[in-house]
């Protein structure tokens, strides 16, 4: 890569980290309920550090993070050291568990309505069981495995029904990047990329013990259960700590 490319991205890097949600998770959750009254759109973005690796050659991923509508949250504590080493320091991480735990909380209180895209079909439709039993004011519109042929299309029905909630767990890029193609068919609602969180809210996989989440070491016990994690973290932690660091 030619050198003024690089600068232009590493700025960029560093200019996503400065845009981070800032503030305690606790005044996060009440901003989104006032966006869910508000009847705006919002598109949180849970940046970790593979967001930010990637944001370097995926466009889309750049420009659903450049938006209007985006709120970038940090999620990860290599994120959070991160933004302290760029002197923009964010207080606490947000994981994309607990931003779907919170809005299925509002949901609930408000009698919003949801929709659920993606995970594998057992997991999203026992997740869509729990929800009916354990917050019965949701108005769940439905739900749909992220393994469907065509999921443009999906996207585009979804839109139609105008949830004030909605879902999208694909895993990064793919989440973000339909995200991103769908947007402007949205004019109202939450949508957020929420990676794995479907498989742990729907109890089919545990998240860390409290333990690992309170030592900030959730990513260590994602590695011990799925030690295929392993070159996945090497290529998005690592390379993001070595290279934030060098360029502080
Ligand atoms: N997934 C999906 N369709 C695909 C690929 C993945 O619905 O084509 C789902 C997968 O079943 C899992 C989630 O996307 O529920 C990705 O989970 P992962 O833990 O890898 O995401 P992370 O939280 O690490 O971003």
């Amino acid at each position: 890569m030619i050198n003024h490319e690089r600068d232009k991205n590493e700025v960029n890097m560093k200019e996503y980290i400065k845009k981070l949600y800032k503030d305690s998770k606790e005044t996060y959750f009440k901003e989104m309920d006032l966006w869910l009254g508000s009847g705006n759109k919002k598109i949180i973005v849970t940046v970790n550090p593979e967001t930010l690796m990637l944001s370097e050659k995926n466009n889309n991923l750049k420009k659903l993070m450049d938006s209007k509508c985006a709120s970038l949250v940090p999620d990860g504590i290599a994120v959070v050291k991160a933004s302290k080493w760029v002197k923009s320091p964010v207080l606490e991480r947000i994981t994309g568990i607990e931003v779907s735990e919170e809005l299925l909380m509002l949901a609930n209180k408000n009698k919003h309505s949801l929709y659920l895209l993606g995970a594998k079909e057992e997991v999203v439709s026992s997740l869509a069981n729990k929800i009916k039993v354990e917050y019965p004011s949701i108005k769940l519109l439905g739900y749909t495995n992220g393994y469907v042929k065509d999921l443009d299309k999906e996207m585009n029905k979804i839109s139609k029904l105008k949830p004030d909630i909605l879902l999208v767990a694909l895993g990064i890029p793919m989440q973000e990047e339909l995200i991103y193609r769908h947007m402007n068919e949205f004019n109202k609602g939450i949508i957020v990329g929420v990676g794995g969180s479907f498989d742990v809210l729907s109890g089919t996989k545990k998240r860390a013990p409290k333990i690992f989440i309170k030592l900030n070491l959730e990513w260590l016990y994602r590695i011990i259960k799925e030690p295929s994690r392993l070159k996945r973290f090497w290529n998005s932690n690592v390379k993001f700590i070595f290279k934030v660091r060098k360029e502080k």
